[in-house]
């Protein structure tokens, strides 16, 4: 240990509190790390001088020259043994930084998120915004339907209609209806339609959502199911899937 002895009789001067933290140096160690103090500071009443000028760097290359193997913990600070030290080559944004073990476990599930579509776990530098995504799932039609989604969402919560409509569970819906409008079933899917309109009560659920796109969500408008514009037989299609839900 590193403490008042290691000056041994020379000086009664203790190297700076906690800049080595419980690391165990063997005497051979030891020995080289006096003996490099003793070399810089040329006489021992200058080594209170030299050891406040030292950075964890300087320590750093001293300790190592000793033959110690230490490395600073890029997230505490703290000194560690080499063979204790983690990287955390799966954050890259993070740099080359060594962890100590408990600093590695909290960086990396700092940075570890669960993707709200397929359920893994994911890394990413930050957390995705509005949904957790990994980008395996990901791609632009994807973002497209989050984004309506995220939107219906907000609308139904600022209405306090219910909102519980799931990522996982818009996406079935859209993969459902091949990504088409779920009423005349050809024209691609370009928005959320709420079945039961949202002035008439209808949240954003399961079982109130499917896709549609711009001209049969106008013709249907705000009116209540069964409205005149859309055949019979698309309200019924469209029923059916969502009485699953209900
Ligand atoms: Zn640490
Ligand atoms: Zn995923
Ligand atoms: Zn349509």
């Amino acid at each position: 240990m590193l403490d008042a002895d290691f000056w041994g009789e020379q000086s009664e001067d203790q190297p700076p509190e906690g800049c080595i933290g419980d690391l165990t140096l063997d005497e051979v160690a030891l020995d080289k790390l006096r003996q490099a103090v003793y070399e810089r500071a040329g006489r021992a009443e200058r080594i209170p001088a030299l050891l406040d000028a030292l950075t964890a760097t300087d320590w750093v290359a001293w300790l190592n020259d000793a033959g110690a193997r230490v490395a600073v913990c890029a997230g505490c600070n703290r000194y560690m043994r080499v063979s204790d030290a983690v990287s955390l080559y799966e954050l890259p944004w993070l740099g080359d930084g060594l962890y100590c073990f408990e600093c590695a476990e909290r960086v990396r599930a700092e940075h570890t998120f669960t993707c709200e579509v397929c359920g893994h776990d994911f890394h990413a530098e930050r957390e995705p915004q509005p949904f957790k995504v990994c980008p395996e799932c990901d791609s632009p039609g994807v973002t497209l339907a989050l984004s309506s989604l995220w939107a219906q969402l907000q609308r139904a919560r600022k209405l306090d209609l219910p909102a519980t409509l799931t990522p996982r569970g818009w996406l079935d819906t859209l993969d459902y209806f091949g990504w088409r409008c779920a009423y005349c079933m050809r024209a691609e899917f370009a928005c959320l339609d709420h079945y039961v309109p949202v002035v008439q009560g209808g949240g954003t659920t399961r079982g109130n959502c499917v896709p549609a796109c711009t001209s049969c969500n106008s013709a249907k408008g705000g009116r209540a199911p069964q409205g005149y514009l859309i055949k019979a037989s698309a309200y019924t299609r469209v029923e059916e899937y969502l009485a699953q839900f209900q």
